[in-house]
């Protein structure tokens, strides 16, 4: 909601029709949540709510043609590669599907399909169509060249993936070899998914080792094939379904669809066993609802059915449009809705201070579970749905178990007293005006959703939930501080910043209700013991806003300390990343390589909360506090020159040979630190043609100034 609003103010030109606004909105928040659906395999919103968005700003686009735009998530299939792993270009792109979520609709794609067959001149009249399950897990795609799985890799953004082929040789269901054959290239195209039993035994596994529980299989199987390290991929227990090919060299394949599914399956691929043929939108109705009963005996989850073309040789002639194939659909189930009453609206106070109200529901069996909570989000959403203690509410479940609060029904109208006037309606929502954990004042923010505890670290329930963020395993991996033990810190006033965690004593512990001498003592030493720790870790255990472990991990790579960090100009790193953006545009056009992007996949929301945080004197303090506490990042493995490792360096003004952010690669790769900013802290200038004030600076600071020949020396190691 915020980086919609945002966007939309400062981005926005002055006068610009409300249609227009809201596409804006539209795409700024489909790429948020699609970033945290595809990127971080933490959802935000339902499919249903992602789905509703999405159809909207489609809407929009071929209504108001003008509006259209390249860079519309419309256009677009999934997220780019995230940080850790490899990109792999893919041979033949991997697509989305188009959607329908109703009789009509398929009707409309059967009349499309009929309509390019008779324009390509096929018989019409023979088409037919091969029906499957949708499997809602991750696509992916397996390279086996002369029979040997060779490479295996995620969708990404459709033509780009990511290279997991380790982590997908442990699926048991995918063939390490083909059976009986070895042509030179099969690309087999298929979903990883999870099966519902073997999910839940991981979350309870998860949940009581202490770790984050996933929120559905889908999130659970990507988040088990993205991981770095495939021996955690390896006890995740993956299923995959094959349902096509991609690039194919050195073999001939089946014509029709349903008889290539056969084939895969004699070369050692599991596919569904739930599938048929139709001929009209009539009989893929039959289909679909036959697979909407058998649905909940499923082991795995399903979003729809899927229909496609069955001839694949009239696939081509059908075409493509932007982010799907026009010769398939996919049929999507609706979302499961019930109705409960709302018996409460209650605040949680999050690890930043903000305020969400909470609804408390009657519980209600709803799309497979029993929902009993359910976030509100903010109150402009509880304003908007015009939601009320005591009303009666419709519940909604899709295909993940984040429930949604969709709208409240009509209130009954009871007449009172002989007059007949109604009685009073229940008490419109408020925020509250205070904190609930401290008192503090809650204050709201322009141009934010969300209210805010103002107190920081002085609340309570903001400390104590950052310190159990800080002490997780994944971020400073301090065992045995949990909510308990945070709690009894945090309320004897012993911990009030990260920092005191390091001049805890165990006998101070010790001292605690519940705690022996051992405990205490183990505490302390697990404490002790993460003071060693890494860039990336450190960055996600202090919790600044948007930085997860992924964009921890793109900071801590590209920048050496703490200290680098925080004297980055952030202004000029989004002018450089804008640059290069611009550069590979006109790359991409004379299909050249393109140029590494920086801080690839941190969009300007995060950079901008990351140097708010770097700005504020109470968050140096802390760190300036942990540092003198003996915590220290371990040096990052990077190659590095002995005339260029640990120094920092600015490169200004026009370089001949190469563009400035070349020069800022080739830097890093030698283990340099690049900066934005000519400071006391750097060690040297690099001028190209027409440097301005960054010469001048450097000059008057005494700082070493490189012309771009001597620059050249020094990184070809002359
Ligand atoms: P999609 O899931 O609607 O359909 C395309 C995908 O279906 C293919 O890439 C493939 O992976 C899969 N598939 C499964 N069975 C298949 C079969 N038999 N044949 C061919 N393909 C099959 O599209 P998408 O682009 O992957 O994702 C968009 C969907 O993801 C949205 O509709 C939404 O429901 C969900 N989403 C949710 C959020 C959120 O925040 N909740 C964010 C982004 C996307």
């Amino acid at each position: 909601m915020t980086a919609a609003s945002k966007l939309g103010q400062a981005g926005a030109p002055a006068a610009s029709s409300p249609v227009e606004q809201r596409v804006r909105d539209l795409r700024a928040l489909i790429a948020d949540y699609g970033y945290a659906y595809y990127v971080l395999d933490k959802p935000v919103v339902s499919d249903a709510h992602y789905d509703a968005l999405f159809r909207e700003l489609q809407r929009l686009e071929s209504e108001h043609p003008g509006l259209a735009s390249a860079e519309s998530p419309t256009q677009r299939v999934g997220a780019p590669v995230s940080a850790g792993f490899a990109a792999v270009r893919h041979a033949v792109p991997m697509l989305s599907l188009g959607n329908a979520f109703s009789e009509a609709d398929l009707v409309a794609f059967d009349r499309r399909v009929r309509e390019s067959l008779v324009a390509a001149g096929l018989p019409e009249a023979e088409l037919s169509y091969s029906t499957e399950l949708k499997y809602d897990g991750l696509a992916v795609s397996l390279r086996y060249e002369g029979g040997r799985l060779a490479r295996g890799s995620t969708r990404g953004d459709g033509t780009t993936g990511e290279d997991v082929t380790t982590n997908l040789r442990t699926i048991q269901a995918v063939p390490l070899q083909l059976r009986g054959l070895a042509p030179a290239v099969l690309e087999v195209r298929g979903e990883v998914l999870m099966y519902r039993s073997d999910f839940a035994r991981l979350n309870e596994r998860q949940a009581s080792a202490g770790e984050k529980v996933f929120v559905n299989p889908r999130n659970a199987a990507a988040g088990s094939l993205r991981q770095l390290d495939p021996a955690i991929t390896a006890q995740r227990s993956l299923r995959f379904f094959a349902y096509g090919v991609g690039e194919v060299r050195g073999v001939e394949l089946p014509r029709s669809h349903g008889a290539l599914l056969d084939w895969l399956q004699d070369a050692g691929f599991p596919v569904g066993r739930e599938r048929s043929r139709a001929s009209d939108p009539g009989e893929m109705m039959d289909f679909f609802e036959q697979i909407s009963a058998l649905r909940p005996q499923l082991d795995y989850e399903i979003d729809g059915v899927v229909y496609k073309v069955d001839r694949r040789d009239w696939h081509e002639a059908i075409g493509f449009v932007a982010r799907a194939p026009r010769y398939a659909i996919a049929h999507k189930f609706a979302a499961e809705e019930a109705v409960t009453e709302l018996l409460d609206i209650e605040i949680q106070v999050g690890r930043t201070g903000v305020l969400t109200p909470v609804a408390r529901l009657r519980p209600v069996f709803v799309g497979g579970t029993t929902v009993s909570n359910a976030t509100l989000h903010n109150e402009d959403e509880i304003r908007r749905k015009d939601l009320r203690v005591g009303d009666s509410v419709v519940v909604r479940r899709a295909g993940d178990v984040i429930p949604e609060v969709v709208r409240s029904l009509p209130r009954p109208v009871e007449p009172v007293g002989a007059d007949g006037a109604t009685g009073p309606e229940p008490p419109q929502f408020r925020m509250p005006g205070a904190c609930p954990a401290c008192g503090s004042p809650a204050v709201r923010e322009e141009g934010e959703a969300a209210w805010r505890c103002v107190s920081g670290l002085f609340c309570p329930a903001q400390r104590k939930q950052a310190l159990l963020h800080f002490a997780q395993r994944r971020a400073m991996d301090i065992e045995g501080l949990g909510e308990k033990l945070v709690d009894a810190l945090v309320d004897s006033g012993m911990v009030k910043t990260a920092a005191d965690l390091y001049r805890l004593e165990a006998g101070q512990l010790a001292a605690l209700e519940r705690m022996g001498d051992k405990s205490a003592a183990n505490v302390v030493a697990a404490i002790a013991r993460s003071r060693r720790t890494t860039l990336a870790r450190l960055l996600f255990a202090l919790g600044i806003r948007h930085v997860g472990e992924e964009v921890a991990l793109v900071l801590a790579r590209e920048y050496r300390g703490l200290d680098v960090l925080a004297d980055e100009d952030w202004n000029q790193v989004q002018v450089r990343k804008q640059e290069v953006l611009r550069e590979n545009v006109r790359r991409r056009s004379r299909g050249e390589k393109l140029a590494p992007i920086p801080l690839e996949g941190v969009g300007p929301e995060i950079v901008a909360s990351v140097a708010r945080f770097f700005a504020d004197p109470h968050n140096r303090a802390v760190i300036a506090d942990l540092r003198s506490a003996g915590v220290v990042c371990e040096e990052q493995e990077q190659p590095v020159s002995s005339l260029l490792a640990g120094r920092t360096f600015v490169v200004t003004g026009t370089l001949a040979t190469m563009s400035r952010n070349e020069a800022h690669e080739r830097l890093r790769a030698l283990g340099a630190t690049v900066s934005g900013a000519v400071s006391k802290k750097t060690d040297c200038l690099v001028a190209g043609e027409e440097a301005g004030s960054k010469l001048a600076k450097a000059r008057e600071l005494g700082v070493q100034v490189l012309d771009e020949n001597q620059f050249i020396k020094i990184i070809a190691g002359d």
